[in-house]
């Protein structure tokens, strides 16, 4: 069956009704219903896996939030929404949507306390590293600090507040009548079935393009032969119901990619390894980059180096704060994580040149203690030097999702081309446009799930309200 299109006939029956209808169960669709709920609607969910996870549960799970209870809990002083709002902005270059940061910036605070006064999520903050282009220790955490454990709070809440979430359930149409107003959605079942359910509100969380190979070449050449590690079931069926529709959409070469992939084990290793003193070498057994630039932009940077692939290379005392992360266990586990007592069994085990690798950690040395400036920019001060024993693991760039999508209003409605809202479409998570602008280095850490939760969160309440208020 196919998918994204839009009906501007009556549909021919309808099987179930609704106020509001979400479409995907990722934070995004999760907290829009749940927000949807407590604004007096009757909800339903639709998810085309049989088991919800979205780009959600391959997540690392960490949220942004400025000036939570939270985060003043661990001491973190000074943050705000403007202070966020201005990192953001600075990561992009100036280049995200101004209106979305702000929305997201000033959103995100509330939705994550609300989650735990209404629905018992709990957050911790990480304050023991700070992502590039961060000015504050703002990320937050459920207390397993991943994304399997959030969305299974999150559907746990959602299962609580007695929110149907109908699996297996593609949605494949939207009617529209003429005023672009939706009046139903209509599903696939895995046995071809169809079904039609009527709705008063509809909001999309079913994220962005990522899962399809075709929109990545045609919007985000520079990625389309990198691996996409997103959720596959995010096909850019929002996009395509936007543009039929006449949605404005932006930010379509936007994405967040990640320069530190296992490979070939396919297992996120946290950036924070850079940003504590770790560097990454290519084939040659040398630097090509300043690390702390960003993770996404490291991607391309990566897969342009031989074979597509670099070594992440660190040592003992990384290695030990780095098994603080569940991802670099399960690195671990999956033997991706390799050590050596010194640098000629580094040389060994990688293939790396060794004298190339002598001389590049000597360069280190030297910029750490500020002997020498490092030309590609990093400033190395303040961090231990690398001293073996070394751990080593090969690592390549990917695809982790899209930024660009639907442009939302102030109360997540999608805007059309001319400037004026749909009635009663909403949109946020990877569905709406991100906050990154138009290029991979604009991805600022945990813009994702901030624009998930933050867009969910404006995205329900308004639909519900709207119904509601009638
Ligand atoms: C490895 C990895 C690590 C990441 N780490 C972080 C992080 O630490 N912090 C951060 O902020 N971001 C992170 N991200 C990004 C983050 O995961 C996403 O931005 C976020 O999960 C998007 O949420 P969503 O609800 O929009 O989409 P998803 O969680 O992907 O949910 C969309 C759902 O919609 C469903 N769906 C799609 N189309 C249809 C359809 N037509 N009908 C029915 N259902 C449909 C999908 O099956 C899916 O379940 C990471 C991403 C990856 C891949």
């Amino acid at each position: 069956m196919k998918s994204g299109q839009i009906s501007h006939t009556v549909p021919d029956r309808i099987d179930a009704e609704a106020d509001v209808v979400v479409i995907g169960a990722g934070a995004c669709g999760l907290v829009a219903a749940l927000r949807a709920k407590a604004a007096g609607a009757e909800v339903i969910v639709l998810e085309r896996d049989p088991s919800p996870s979205g780009s959600t549960s391959m997540s690392s799970g960490f949220i942004p939030a400025p000036a939570t209870r939270f985060q003043r809990g661990i001491g973190t002083e000074g943050d705000t929404p403007q202070r966020f709002e201005a990192d953001i902005m600075a990561k992009s270059k100036g280049k995200s949507a101004a209106s979305l940061a702000r929305l997201a910036t000033q959103t995100i605070g509330p939705a994550l306390e609300w989650l735990a006064d209404r629905h018992g999520l709990e957050w911790i903050v990480l304050d023991d590293f700070l992502y590039p282009g961060h000015s504050r220790h703002r990320m937050h955490a459920v207390p397993e600090k991943t994304g399997v454990a959030l969305e299974a709070r999150l559907l746990a809440a959602v299962e609580a507040a007695e929110i149907p979430v109908v699996t297996e359930a593609h949605a494949t149409t939207l009617y529209a009548e003429e005023s672009g107003r939706i009046s139903a959605v209509e599903i696939s079942r895995p046995d071809g079935a169809r079904e039609v359910l009527g709705c008063k509100a509809l909001v999309l969380g079913c994220n962005g393009f990522g899962g399809n190979a075709a929109l990545v070449r045609q919007h985000i050449p520079e990625i389309a032969d990198g691996l996409y590690y997103g959720h596959q079931g995010n096909t850019g069926d929002a996009l395509a119901w936007g543009e039929t529709l006449g949605a404005r959409v932006d930010h379509l070469s936007g994405y967040q990619g990640h320069g530190s992939l296992a490979h070939p084990h396919g297992i996120l290793i946290s950036w924070a390894l850079m940003m504590e003193g770790g560097i990454q070498v290519n084939a040659d057994g040398m630097r090509f980059s300043n690390e702390h630039g960003g993770y996404s932009e490291q991607a391309v940077n990566v897969l342009a180096q031989p074979g597509g692939v670099a070594w992440n290379i660190y040592d003992a005392r990384l290695h030990a704060f780095a098994q603080g992360f569940p991802d670099y266990q399960e690195a671990m586990a999956a033997g991706a994580v390799r050590e050596a007592g010194d640098v000629a069994e580094l040389a060994r085990f990688t293939g790396l040149p060794v004298a190339a690798l002598v001389s590049t950690l000597t360069q280190i040395a030297a910029y750490q203690s500020g002997e020498a400036a490092d030309p590609f920019g990093r400033d190395f001060a303040g961090k231990p030097a690398l001293v073996a024993p070394f751990h080593a693991v090969k690592v390549t760039g990917a695809l982790f999702h899209t930024q660009g999508g639907l442009m939302i209003d102030d109360q997540a409605r999608v805007v059309r081309d001319d400037g004026t809202e749909f009635a009663n479409l909403f949109a946020g998570g990877g569905a709406a446009c991100g906050v990154s602008g138009p290029d991979v280095s604009g991805y600022l850490s945990g813009n994702g799930l901030l624009t998930a939760i933050g867009f969910g969160f404006v995205a329900g309440h308004a639909a519900g309200t709207s119904v509601v208020s009638g």
